[in-house]
Order: structure tokens, then C-alpha cells, then sequence
């Protein structure tokens, strides 16, 4: 099938002026209203179909997901040190509350 050409809506079978995924390989395009949803453009303005937009973010959570791993062995590794220490101080955890604070300053 040529997509290139004559080309139709996934949903409604029918031509038109349509939003064509910009992802490589994907075959996607579709009426803006007949998604349903919010059309998704990049910084560019490149439509990427909501197929993409979730393998995109779907990639992205997967890398996160293995940093979170790492960084929380890395912090299970920190913490069993605090704990030989019997010095310690309290654990401060600020960072969110400061940025609470920054927001209701600029907002
Ligand atoms: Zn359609
Ligand atoms: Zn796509």
C-alpha cells in the first residue's frame, strides 16, 4: 500500500485533509476530529499519532525506570553507611519543600 498517495483517515476510511505521524515507519495518519484525544505536535510542529507519543514516552519511562534502580541502589548503599555512623544526622529531606516555596513565590 502506497501512503505516500490517496491517502485515508485509520479511523473513518476516508481521504481529506489529514495529520500524517511523523514518526519514521509509521503509517498513521488520521482526521484531527476523529482522534478524540488532544493532537500531539512536537517542537516543530510535526503530528505525532498517540501511538508514537506513548512508545516515546513509553522508552523514556523504561530509561527512567533503570536509572531509578540504579540511583536507589546507589542510596540503599549511602544510607547503610549513614547507618554505621552513630553520629548521624536526621535525614533532610528540603529539596521538594524549597521548590514548593519557589512556585508560590512565582505564582
Ligand atoms: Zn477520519
Ligand atoms: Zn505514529
Amino acid at each position: 500500500m502506497d501512503w505516500t498517495e490517496n491517502q485515508q483517515c485509520v479511523l473513518c476510511d476516508i481521504g481529506g485533509n489529514l495529520l500524517v505521524c511523523s514518526d519514521d515507519g509509521c503509517p498513521i495518519s488520521v482526521h484531527k476530529s476523529c482522534m478524540g484525544c488532544e493532537a500531539h505536535f512536537d517542537d516543530v510542529g510535526n503530528f505525532h499519532c498517540p501511538y508514537c507519543v506513548y512508545k516515546q514516552y513509553a522508552a523514556e519511562a523504561s530509561r527512567l525506570r533503570s536509572k531509578v534502580m540504579l540511583t536507589k541502589k546507589a542510596l540503599s548503599t549511602f544510607l547503610e553507611a549513614d547507618m554505621r555512623d552513630d553520629n548521624h544526622p536526621e535525614p533532610v529531606v528540603e529539596t521538594v519543600n524549597k521548590e514548593d516555596d519557589l512556585h508560590q513565590k512565582i505564582n
